[in-house]
């Protein structure tokens, strides 16, 4: 959801705010590792940007005769507000909380951007780039460009995929090619589904379809590529009875909470997190931040699964680690 957040929050965060960053968390030398799978690969000067409220607790309704925000989210005042980076300091500042919070992330972008940041951390960062990245809006990497990064290029995810923005399901016979390349080079797939716009895609993003976050979209492209891994990114946020049953249906597919876990009201994240492991994929849920503009954002979203009283400290390890070294085949002798 990178392009699109930036934009929203370039040109209209003023949200209000009355306190300063929560305490920070987490600061022991040895804090358990922790895995997060949607990170974008920003490092630009973003001037203007206003401090961040997570978990707003509404969505305002707008007049197509007014002048209209690009964001629907309430304004109101919160703890902790989150403040970007100073201007050149974001990637650095990034960093620096990964290895404060001891996380390994995984890292999409343009191959550029994401190598920079591999480049910059090479034991904590997982690249990841995908056919539309770098690219304008509907126009697609060519195929064995893309070949290259993953084979030679030391490319280990293909994401962030976000078709939805161009109103296309992931099924679309259109970018099938890409698709049959990462079940045959045996890369997994994140693909965004689910949220976007904040309540507003009507006013920002004329081509996003929300019918086309539907989880079952994927069925058609699973049943053509049985070997595809599929991480569907924001957990196909709000169609939890559609989220279940593609789970149900297809054992290769996890889920990401990035983004939902603190774009939407606190009560609801928890109730779609605790529905998800409640009906049984307690190990196939993974923690991830979407991480933008906001260095302290890791920290917030760890400590929504930290302390969330319906799962166990066993499920919060796995969610927060162990589910997603097996998703990504990475080293687990850190995971318990
Ligand atoms: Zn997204």
């Amino acid at each position: 959801m990178s392009c699109c957040l930036i934009k929203r929050f370039l040109c209209c965060a003023v949200l209000f705010f009355d306190a300063a960053i929560a305490p920070a968390q987490n600061t022991e030398a040895k804090a358990p590792p922790v895995i997060d799978v949607h990170v974008h690969a920003m490092d630009g000067n973003f001037p203007g940007v206003a401090p961040m409220c997570p978990n707003t607790s509404k969505f305002t309704a707008s007049d197509p005769k007014e002048k209209e925000e690009p964001f629907g989210w309430v304004k109101e005042p919160c703890t902790p507000a989150l403040y970007p980076s100073a201007p050149g300091e974001y990637m650095k500042d990034v960093l620096a909380e990964m290895e404060r919070l001891n996380v390994t992330a995984v890292v999409f972008g343009d191959p550029k951007s994401a190598q920079k940041w591999k480049d910059s951390a090479p034991t904590r960062v997982i690249p990841g780039t995908s056919f539309q990245s770098g690219m304008a809006p509907g126009q697609r990497v060519a195929l064995e460009e893309l070949r290259k990064d993953f084979t030679n290029g030391g490319f280990k995810v293909m994401g962030e995929i976000g078709l939805q923005y161009e109103g296309i399901s992931p099924s679309d016979p259109s970018v099938d090619a890409y698709f049959a390349l990462a079940e045959e080079l045996d890369i997994p797939v994140a693909v965004h589904m689910g949220t976007g716009g904040s309540g507003r895609a009507n006013v920002t993003m004329p081509k996003f379809r929300g019918s086309m976050g539907n989880p079952l979209l994927f069925e058609e492209l699973l049943a053509r590529h049985p070997k595809l891994r599929v991480q569907v990114m924001h957990a196909g946020y709000p169609m939890i009875e559609e989220m279940l049953t593609l789970l149900q249906a297809n054992s290769h597919v996890y889920v990401d909470v990035a983004g939902l876990i603190w774009s939407y009201p606190i009560k609801e994240v928890n109730r779609y997190i605790e529905r998800l492991v409640d009906g049984g994929f307690e190990d196939r849920v993974m923690f991830g931040t979407d991480q933008l503009l906001w260095p302290k954002l890791m920290a917030y979203s760890i400590s929504i699964i930290q302390n969330a009283d319906y799962l166990t400290p066993q499920q919060k390890r796995d969610i927060l680690y162990n589910n997603a070294a097996r998703f990504l085949r990475i080293d687990n002798t850190q995971g318990k």
